[in-house]
């Protein structure tokens, strides 16, 4: 990759939960950044979730206090990632729409820059065939809020390329991100652990054997996990963790991934967790 990285837009694709996020962050290290969305909506929303996003990062002291912010701007089609020192897909997860997004986003830069997906399950290897030059696709499952969790799973798969693993590794860094590196395969671990985890819990709802605040409270209490699964499942979006146990499912052939039928229910009701207002808990306006 040319040495004027500073000076290139970092590209962004997908508006949503996480991609706002990670426009956050990258902003707040003082990138350009384009975030590519093709709804309309999402677009328009964008800039104030993403200053949003800053402010209550900065308020938590996870942004760099010595640097201004970056410029963000919003686009709709994956042209605009021409010049990009590097892309972040983030789009819903679903196959044929990210691999249509990365084929996009291959055409827009010039070889050796890195493709980067934020997958929560798809392995990278599948993913690559929709390239032209498998070896600059790796994952980057960054955490949600992407802008105050600093651990990030870096998945490489057979085909990524060391050149494009050196360069994320050193874009990370610049984010003041660490990314722990692991091997492909659906769910890499994190999502394999904690989707399979969230979906048992949720399962224990809708058995009718405690309520989401007392799986919560007892996970939280007695295991120490920081939020609870339900809350967890909540801030995730509930359409996006069950997308994600369906792509496991499907790649894996095991039912431990089947998404719970009160998953899928409220998913059906446009329950969606904190981005709808609604999920396993109600959220005000002030804070989604
Ligand atoms: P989301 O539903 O909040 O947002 C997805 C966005 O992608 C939407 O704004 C949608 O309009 C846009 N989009 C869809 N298809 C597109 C296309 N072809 N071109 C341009 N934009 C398109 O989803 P999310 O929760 O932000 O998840 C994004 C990705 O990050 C998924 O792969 C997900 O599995 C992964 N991920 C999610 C979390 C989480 O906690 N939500 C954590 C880690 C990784």
């Amino acid at each position: 990759m040319p040495d004027n990285t500073a000076d290139r837009p970092l590209v962004v694709v997908g508006a949503g939960v996480m991609g706002t996020a990670i426009a956050a962050l990258a902003v707040g290290h003082g990138h350009r950044v384009i975030l590519i969305d093709r709804s309309a909506e999402a677009r328009a929303a964008a800039p104030d979730k993403v200053e949003l996003h800053v402010r209550t990062a900065r308020m938590m002291g996870a942004l760099p206090a010595d640097r201004p912010a970056g410029a963000l701007t919003t686009a709709m089609g994956t042209d605009a990632a021409a010049g990009a020192c590097a892309v972040i897909e983030a789009v819903t997860e679903d196959p044929e729409e990210k691999a249509a997004v990365l084929a996009g986003l291959a055409a827009a830069v010039s070889p050796g820059t890195p493709l980067i997906s934020n997958t929560s399950g798809l392995p990278i290897d599948e993913m690559a065939n929709a390239v032209p030059h498998p070896e600059d696709l790796v994952g980057v499952h960054f955490m949600n809020p992407a802008y105050l969790i600093t651990t990030v799973e870096v998945v490489l798969g057979p085909r990524s390329g060391d050149a494009a693993a050196a360069e994320v590794q050193k874009l990370l860094a610049g984010l003041g991100r660490e990314g722990i590196v692991v091997g492909d395969g659906p769910g890499f671990v994190t999502s394999r652990l904690l989707h399979r985890m969230i979906n048992d819990a949720i399962e224990v709802v809708h058995e009718g054997r405690a309520t989401p605040e007392t799986v919560d409270r007892l996970m939280r209490d007695c295991i120490g996990h920081r939020t609870g699964p339900l809350a967890t499942a909540d801030l995730i979006g509930l359409d996006n963790l069950a997308d994600s146990l369906l792509v496991m499912q499907a790649r894996t052939g095991s039912e431990s991934f089947r998404p719970s039928e009160l998953l899928l229910e409220k998913v059906r009701r446009q329950e969606l967790g904190r981005k709808s207002g609604r999920g396993f808990y109600d959220y005000e306006e002030s804070t989604r």
